[in-house]
């Protein structure tokens, strides 16, 4: 995913048109995901695989190793997962072989 507006662009605009933007972004990047990608099993791994990585953007935004774009790209990524563990859970958590332990004494 390649953002069209540049980083100026970006932060001169209100907070409620990058809303809207970022929320067609997650629209975007869901639908390709989920073409990419039908399956539930270990998305809640991929989401936390997304987290990390849009720390270590964060990051390497602060040192100048990269665009504010890739930021939001990485947030794109990380809201697309999050909704598909919320929409369409996690088949390899739901079909583990586990139980919880009995906690009570
Ligand atoms: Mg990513």
């Amino acid at each position: 995913m390649k953002l069209e507006t540049t980083e100026l662009n970006w932060f001169v605009r209100k907070t409620s048109d990058r809303d809207e933007t970022f929320y067609i972004l997650v629209e975007e990047e869901l639908q390709r995901a989920r073409e990419k990608f039908p399956s539930s099993i270990l998305s809640m791994t991929a989401l936390v695989e997304e987290v990390g990585e849009l720390a270590k953007a964060l990051l390497h935004y602060r040192a100048g190793k990269c665009e504010f774009s890739h930021i939001i790209e990485e947030a794109t990524q990380v809201a697309v997962m999050a909704q598909r563990v919320a929409v369409e859970g996690d088949a390899s958590i739901n079909n583990a072989d586990y139980q919880e332990p009995n906690n009570e004494t």
